[in-house]
């Protein structure tokens, strides 16, 4: 088991409390956050509460404590969970991930940030140059993308906006060659609105502050923050802590910036821009002409039968577009971003013949359940996602143990969880589930409208045991208004506005920006957009929804864990303050319903609780018979064990498989501990 600590300090392992109940969960789980114990194991998944302070547990000093040993050698320890993942790779030439999840503010990308620094630290004894160059390619890129992808919010003044998922590619001796790196759903909305008290990226502050006054001047941008509509929303321009003042510097920013200066207004039948200074310097960022940029903003080509014609926007119409195109020209360049950082980081020269096999640990960082105030499609993606996400760890949670009982010659018995499947499905069903109905909405001809959606929503789903709408159930409090609908989430209920879900979903960029752009004579610009390249007669496809790319990246994501060994991180957040002494006994509690901890300590413990090679074994424990001590001359290591837990007394505990003993009470590895600590 997890190193026996002092047990002031709590169980190391949930799946040794003496009753699994949620009062005992809870209990330890507080009692290791007081006494600055903030991983806990639930067999091979870490529990993490955030500490919201410096821990002085990541040096070098304690990676080194960790290197090459088992978990229950020592306290728990994100980088044990790490160097799990790196030996199961290496010895035994699998493919491993880390899914790390808990909702915003939880830990999750700092704690990912931790077990890359980790696998960095302990490849790589040769130092070898193109190796030491990848690692630190690999941890640089996180500075870039959190400087593009990352915004202060009410709940994490760096909170990701997007979801992240990394594979670090290794060669045959275990050193690190490469990486990719996958993006989900950034938050785009972010960009031209803020709610109170938040920010929008960090690059756009970075920028203002943190350019030199030339460069500023050639981008014709203002040293002042406050003098850009679209990030003084949320009204704070400031965060109470320092970043490096890195910058990237590509057209785009400063032309968002720039874009949410302009206002339209009308003078008779024309709709006019009232600021047209701001569109000569939109010209000039994007490498095009300042009357292209204009008549873009103002009109609309469409193709009515056989003519062409330009309409003009209407005031709403021409705001609706340049929205669109800053949130669009900011997603776009995020996408090419990583692109380019995966250009630097991909594995070059790869010989599987030479090198052997290429393995890969895999670590994602990605959104957690989100219930706000007001929730709407980003957070039903979101919690999709989520839905999603619960599904594998039950898939393969269960399967692990399944497989490795069945792979050691082990029977097993079956336990009951609740199984969230029924709202994926919910969601994502061909035909029936909520993205089918959406995207039936949106391809509605004529006026489409959220509440066409919501009616959609209530003739399919009327009689779904997760969903239920106002028109559903018109007495239920919860849902105050006509346009909401509620799923009840494995998480938790959520109450989803259908406002803006048909909009969001569609994601309409006017085919003249796309043309404008890839106009450009820059060609960084022009190679983002290459759909520019068709004119209005020759545009016949739709666009696929945002409802579906996201649903599509979601099963190929899924796909791409489920093939691999996971290893799992659950986030608690303690407190909605960031205090380091707060542990809000509601707000753990409900995170740790929803993560479904207690069920996971109860599979666990269904099965054996604790499994260990039988040298290893014999190694800790030999000192306890006179058998096996100092050494034994039973014919083979299992039967030194058999006949040291004979010895004690456990024959009834405990299951001998084919590599590994299984020890099923946790009670029993007590027992064994305390003797072993009377030897010692
Ligand atoms: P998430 O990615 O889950 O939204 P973060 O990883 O960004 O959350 O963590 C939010 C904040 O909490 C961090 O900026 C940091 O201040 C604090 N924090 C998280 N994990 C730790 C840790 N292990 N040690 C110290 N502070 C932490
Ligand atoms: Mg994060």
């Amino acid at each position: 088991m997890a190193e026996h600590e002092s047990l002031e300090f709590g169980k190391a392992d949930f799946v040794l409390l003496d009753s699994v109940s949620l009062e005992e969960f809870m209990a330890n789980l507080k009692l290791r956050f007081e006494k600055g114990r903030i991983y806990t194991y639930i067999g091979e998944v870490v529990v993490s509460v955030n500490p919201y302070r410096a821990m002085n547990i990541y040096g070098r000093d304690t990676i080194e404590q960790y290197k090459g040993r088992e978990l229950y050698e020592r306290p728990p320890h994100l980088f044990a969970i790490a160097d799990a993942a790196y030996k199961a790779m290496k010895r035994r030439n699998k493919d491993t991930c880390i899914v790390i999840s808990g909702e915003s503010g939880a830990g999750k990308t700092e704690a990912s940030k931790y077990i890359m620094q980790y696998i960095a630290a302990i490849t790589n004894p040769g130092q070898r140059a193109e190796v030491e160059r990848v690692k630190n390619m690999l941890l640089k890129s996180n500075c870039v993308l959190e400087a593009f992808g990352n915004a202060k919010t009410n709940r994490n003044d760096n909170s990701s906006r997007f979801g992240k998922y990394m594979d670090i590619n290794f060669d045959f001796k275990g050193d690190p060659i490469g990486g990719h790196i996958n993006n989900y759903l950034l938050e785009k909305s972010r960009v031209i609105f803020q709610q109170e008290g938040e920010r929008s990226f960090h690059s756009f502050y970075q920028m203002v502050k943190g350019g030199s006054e030339s460069l500023l001047r050639s981008l014709h941008v203002s040293k002042d923050p406050t003098a850009y509509s679209y990030i003084k929303v949320g009204g704070q321009v400031k965060v109470g802590y320092h970043r490096s003042n890195f910058l990237v510097f590509l057209y785009l920013s400063p032309c968002d910036l720039s874009q949410g200066n302009l206002t339209f207004g009308v003078d008779g039948d024309t709709t006019l821009i009232e600021n047209s200074k701001v569109v000569a310097v939109i010209g000039v960022l994007l490498a095009t002409k300042e009357e292209n940029v204009g008549k873009a903003l103002l009109y609309r080509t469409v193709a009515t039968g056989r003519d062409v014609i330009d309409k003009q926007h209407t005031t709403q119409e021409a705001s609706y577009g340049r929205d669109a195109l800053a949130k669009a020209m900011y997603e776009r360049m995020f996408c090419w971003i990583v692109g380019r950082i995966n250009d630097v980081i991909e594995v070059k020269n790869y010989d599987a013949k030479v090198h052997g096999k290429n393995t890969v640990i895999g670590v994602l960082d990605i959104y957690g359940f989100e219930i706000f105030q007001n929730n709407s499609f980003e957070q039903f993606c979101i919690n999709y996602c989520n839905e999603k996400l619960q599904q594998l760890f039950i898939q393969l949670v269960l399967r692990q143990e399944q497989e490795e009982y069945q792979r050691e010659g082990i029977p097993w018995k079956h336990i009951d969880y609740f199984n969230n499947q029924i709202i994926v499905d919910l969601v994502e069903l061909q035909h029936k589930g909520i993205f089918s109905v959406l995207d039936e909405a949106c391809m509605t001809v004529g006026k489409v409208t959220d509440e066409v959606f919501l009616q959609g929503l209530n003739s399919k789903l009327a009689k779904h045991a997760h969903y239920t709408s106002r028109k559903l159930s018109p007495t239920d409090k919860s849902l105050e208004f006509d346009r909401d609908f509620r799923i009840r989430h494995y998480a938790g209920d959520v109450v989803y506005s259908v406002v803006g879900f048909i909009d969001k979903n569609k994601d309409t960029l006017f085919q003249d920006f796309k043309r404008l752009l890839y106009n450009s004579s820059n060609p960084v610009l022009k190679m983002m957009w290459p759909e520019g390249k068709l004119s209005i007669t020759e545009v016949t496809k739709r666009p696929l929804t945002a409802a579906t790319l996201f649903k599509n990246s979601m099963i190929a994501l899924v796909e791409n864990l489920a093939c691999k060994e996971p290893y799992y991180v659950r986030c608690i957040k303690p407190n909605d303050v960031k205090s380091p002494l707060l542990f809000e006994y509601e707000r753990c509690r409900h995170q740790v319903e929803y993560l479904g901890l207690l069920e996971n300590v109860r599979v666990r413990r269904a099965g054996f609780a604790n499994r260990q090679e039988y040298p290893r074994f014999l190694q800790r424990y030999k000192m306890i018979s006179e058998f096996t001590w100092p050494n034994h001359d039973l014919p083979s290591d299992k039967e030194a064990v058999k006949r040291l837990v004979q010895g004690c007394g456990f024959e009834h505990d405990v299951a001998y498989g084919k590599t590994k003993v299984f020890v099923r009470t946790p009670r029993t590895l007590f027992c064994l501990e305390e003797q072993r600590d009377e030897m010692v």
